[in-house]
Order: structure tokens, then sequence, then C-alpha cells
């Protein structure tokens, strides 16, 4: 039988050279339960409280597109109210109110209002965070709004304010 050469082995013991590799991803370093960020000065105008459904039962919302185009559309009393409530929307007469704000308009007053800092971590945060959330019947208002980091934002979720915080302590 012809042998052959065995493959000599390294002579050197391989060196572990597992680098140090990308840094983790960054986690939150903290989650405390922050000041809300102060809201914007009451607008001029009805309070909600005059707000009354029309004969159709609904109240008559309307606002703006980012690009300027007007729009309505139907809402319930209790939305209504609501965003009047918290800031946002003012009530036009007792059966409409307008949106203050556009999509773009909100985005941007948010997240200058709590300059681009995570409402919950501290870090530098872009994204948009609905302390009620939204699937829980929260409304994308100034009161129920605050600027957060993808990564706390992410793992919030659909947990209201209260279950994510709770959930970092101990
Ligand atoms: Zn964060």
């Amino acid at each position: 039988m012809k042998s052959e050469p065995e493959p000599l082995p390294p002579t050197e013991p391989k060196e572990a050279s597992a680098s140090a590799g990308p840094p983790l991803a960054e986690t939150p370093k903290r989650r405390t339960k922050r000041p809300m960020p102060p809201l914007p000065p009451k607008p001029e105008g009805p309070d909600a409280s005059v707000l009354v459904p029309t004969r159709q039962g609904i109240i008559r919302m309307r606002g703006k597109t980012d690009k300027g185009r007007r729009w309505h559309q139907e809402t319930d009393l209790e939305t209504a109210v609501t965003l009047v409530r918290e800031l946002a929307a003012i009530v036009v007469n007792r059966h409409t109110i307008r949106r203050i704000y556009s999509n773009k308009n909100f985005r941007r007053y948010i997240l200058t209002r709590d300059n681009y800092t995570c409402h919950f971590c501290g870090e530098y945060g872009d994204t948009i965070d609905h302390l009620l959330p939204r699937a829980k019947g929260g409304h994308t208002t100034p009161a129920n709004c605050v600027c957060a980091c993808s990564l706390c934002n992410q793992s919030k979720a659909d947990r209201s304010l209260d279950e994510f915080t709770n959930s970092f302590e101990d």
C-alpha cells in the first residue's frame, strides 16, 4: 500500500484570531418613567364640551394633507373630544373639528419638541411612539405621542407605557 504522506499538522497552534467582531447591537441603557414633554399652548377656540354629533350621529373632521390638500371625513364624538383635549384638533363649530397637523407636520413637531431624544432611554431617537398604542385606542396627538429610538419603539410594540416600563423594573 502506498502511504500518502500525511499533511503536516500546522506547526503553530492556531491563533485564536477571533477578533472582537462588530460591537453588539446597543441595548437601551435605561428605561425610566420620564416626565411627559410639555404640551403645546392650548389653541384658541371653544372647548371640546361644546361638541355634539349631527343628526347622523357623527362629528365632521377636516384637515390638510402634507401637500396642503384639504380632506374631510367623519368621526365619532368620543374620538373628536379626545383629539381636541389632547391638542391635535380644534373645534370649528359644534359639529366640526379641524386637525391641526398634517402627518409630516406632526412628526416634525414631536421630534423637535422632544429634541430627537428617546422618551424611554434618552438616546437619539427619530420615530414617533404612541404611549397608549393605537391598537388600544390611543390617538395620534401631542399628549399621546413621544419621540422614541427605533429600539425602544420596537421593544415597546403594542404594550402600553406602564406595561413597558414595568417590564424593566426589578
Ligand atoms: Zn430608546
